[in-house]
């Protein structure tokens, strides 16, 4: 079967592509050692297999997920690369290429976006580029997957070609490249380009060949050069030549097969950013942009959803199910342990699936549309104050959706510093899981202002981290800071395809929750309300559980919510934020009539509800989040660290705003 690896710059088309090119998912996991997603497809035409690789704009790796790519080059030998390149960014993503033509297999190029680089006025002479890159080119538009059938057959013809593609780098590089190849032993595959990757740095690749070659002589041939080069052109590092001569080459490649016929008119793109990344105006849109986020999620389509969601779960279903029950004739226990616990426990975290999905969408559209970055350009003024920069609210932005994912995406940022921090930080990013508890409440408590109260919530977050961040980084956390490079992609309206695929992507995760931490929560809470120091099927104040929450109560009561019940819910909502609800609906019990918002209200005045929220939001990290911090950091007391500071922390912040709330007289 044919392996055909797909690389290319971020944000160039690569999933597009690939959800174009195949049918179906042989394989999806991470790549070993990291947590960077692999995909394997099968083609459309079932003749060989696809490897998505992580988008990189240089092989040398600066972040670790770029070092995936360098290592699966070493490693595998795929029939075919199939390098996506933006045809309307085509100089900058020639780079690539010209390291991926270097490798020596096979290469068929898919010059995508051809309808943007149209539109742009951008004319390319695709025979002459091909003649010029040595390798065959296919005119694409992956979004409308025009072009695919010729991509694959392209694939097919060249498979089997052999690579002469070589740039001359002078004679002391040459040299030196002829020196380190004659050293390698004649089994080792891809040397010149093994020679050019070390010379620029790549460390995937300075480690392999130092099982080949002796270290010291390989730093003596690396100095020598680079002295020698100095001295020939004035250019006194290594890597800065290649790329230097790369870029003449492809200068040359530019005049030759593009012309553009410019044109004044500014883009769309421009004319929008100049609104959306005002100095002023930034902020305010993001706001509203959240704003109607929440409008959507709660009030327009995501609460009426659920609602009847609801219905069907927590009336209908469960009548049927308790009939059932009784015909078969199934013991009290069960009957108690099926109705009151799993039902109840998984059925109320459930019901927000409309909501949760909801929250995906849109976060899937920030991402996909483009503005995800402009956001990063907006956040970077605050961000610099408090020491990091605007990249580092990408992760953040992520962790709204689940933490989990949000601090691996930290990954992308290079300073020690800087990730460190943002990994600390973004557990305090609002997350999808926490959505259920504020859906329960502001629907209970604040029915005609639910919006802004769940959009005060996320911001008090993003606040809290600021300020934190400001303090960690004159305290502990200490280093350089980086500069802020973002690029700003053109906009793009994401299809619905590809916006469908990624929010089931993201909410698939949550409905496995509901399957498993969830249910085991649900039930082993039930256990603890069901059984208490003197036997089974007592009444919930002889509980555990009430045993439990009473413990944690007179802690809880400075801060508003002095009952046994919220006390046992917080416990076990570090298992998963959604737990708090299911907990709620075990030790509610809520009779049909009245409902659990009908129990709450005899618990909680609208203030305690609010300082109950951002207790929920401020203190410890899930525990998925604090796990996956553990192995991200690869410290356990920046671990211990992250769940102390966050319950301080939440404990402060409910502290002030119910004290100083009971002051200015809400109650
Ligand atoms: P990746 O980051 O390389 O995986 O790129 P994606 O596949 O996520 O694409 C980035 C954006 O470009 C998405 O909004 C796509 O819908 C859009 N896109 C992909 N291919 C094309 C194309 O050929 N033309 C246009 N206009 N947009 C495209
Ligand atoms: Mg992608």
């Amino acid at each position: 079967m044919t392996t055909i690896a797909l690389i290319g710059n971020p944000n160039t088309g690569k999933t597009s592509l690939f959800n174009a090119l195949t049918s179906s998912y042989e394989y999806i996991g991470n790549w070993s050692g990291v947590t960077v997603e692999k995909k394997i497809g099968i083609l459309t035409n079932k003749k060989g297999e696809l490897i998505d690789l992580p988008g990189l704009y240089s092989l040398s790796p600066l972040s670790k997920d770029e070092g995936v790519t360098s290592k699966y080059l070493l490693e595998e030998t795929p029939s075919i690369l199939m390098n996506v390149v933006d045809a309307s960014q085509l100089e900058r993503n020639l780079h690539l290429t010209l390291q991926i033509l270097e490798y020596g297999r096979p290469v068929v190029i898919a010059l995508n976006m051809m309808d943007v680089a149209k539109a742009r006025g951008i004319d390319i002479d695709i025979s002459r580029l091909s003649q010029l890159l040595e390798s065959p080119i296919v005119p694409v538009v992956a979004r409308s997957e025009k072009g695919c059938e010729e991509l694959l057959q392209s694939v097919d013809s060249n498979k089997e070609s052999d690579m002469t593609f070589k740039i001359h780098y002078g004679d002391v590089l040459e040299k030196a490249i002829n020196q380190f190849n004659d050293k390698l032993p004649m089994e080792v595959e891809h040397k010149r380009w093994l020679a050019l990757q070390f010379f620029e740095g790549n460390q995937p690749v300075q480690e392999y060949v130092s099982a080949y070659l002796d270290s010291e002589w390989l730093q003596k041939l690396y100095d020598e050069t680079k002295r020698a080069l100095a001295i020939e052109t004035g250019i006194d590092e290594i890597h800065k030549f290649i790329r230097h001569q790369r870029s003449k080459f492809i200068d040359s490649c530019m005049n030759l097969a593009v012309q553009v016929k410019i044109s004044n008119k500014v883009t769309f793109s421009e004319k929008l950013d100049g609104v959306v990344t005002n100095k002023f105006l930034g902020i305010p849109i993001f706001l509203l942009f959240m704003y109607f986020t929440f409008k959507l999620t709660f009030e327009w389509v995501g609460t009426p959803l659920s609602d009847q969601l609801d219905h069907l779960l927590n009336g209908f279903l469960t009548d049927k199910l308790s009939m059932l029950l009784d015909t078969v004739g199934a013991a009290e226990f069960i009957k108690a342990l099926i109705l009151k616990g799993i039902i109840a426990g998984v059925g109320g975290v459930l019901v927000f699936v409309p909501q949760i999905f909801m929250l995906f969408l849109i976060i899937s559209f920030i991402e996909d549309s483009g503005y995800m970055s402009r956001i990063a350009t907006v956040m970077d003024r605050f961000m610099e104050g408090v020491g990091l920069n605007g990249k580092t609210f990408i992760p953040m932005i992520i962790g709204f959706g689940c933490n989990v994912p949000g601090i691996m995406a930290a990954r992308t940022i290079e300073q020690p510093k800087e990730r460190l921090l943002t990994i600390l930080l973004t557990p305090l990013m609002s997350c999808s899981a926490r959505l259920s508890v504020y859906s329960l409440f502001v629907g209970t408590f604040f029915t005609s202002h639910q919006a802004i109260i769940v959009l005060s919530l996320y911001v008090l977050g993003v606040v809290v981290a600021l300020a934190l961040a400001k303090l960690f980084s004159i305290t502990l956390a200490k280093g350089e800071e980086s500069m802020f490079v973002v690029e700003l992609p053109p906009y793009r309206f994401p299809q619905w395809k590809t916006l469908s695929r990624s929010t089931w992507e993201k909410g698939k995760g949550f409905v496995r929750k509901a399957g498993t931490f969830i249910f085991g929560g649900s039930v082993f809470i039930w256990l603890l309300s069901y059984t208490g120091p003197h036997g089974w099927n007592v009444s919930i104040d002889q509980s555990f559980l009430h045993a439990i929450g009473s413990m944690i109560a007179p802690i809880l009561h400075p801060i508003g919510f002095g009952n046994w019940q919220a006390g046992a819910a917080l416990l076990t909502g570090f298992l998963a934020k959604e737990v708090v609800v299911s907990t709620m609906n075990i030790i509610y019990a809520a009779p049909s009539e009245v409902g659990l918002q009908g129990m709450i209200t005899q618990f909680f005045s609208p203030l305690q509800a609010y300082s109950f929220m951002v207790f929920i939001l401020l203190y410890v990290p899930c525990l998925a989040t604090v796990g996956v911090i553990r192995k991200e950091t690869a410290s356990a007391r920046w671990t211990w660290f992250s769940v102390g500071y966050a319950l301080l922390t939440a404990y402060i912040i409910s502290f002030l705003l119910y004290r100083i709330g009971l002051f200015i007289g809400f109650h």
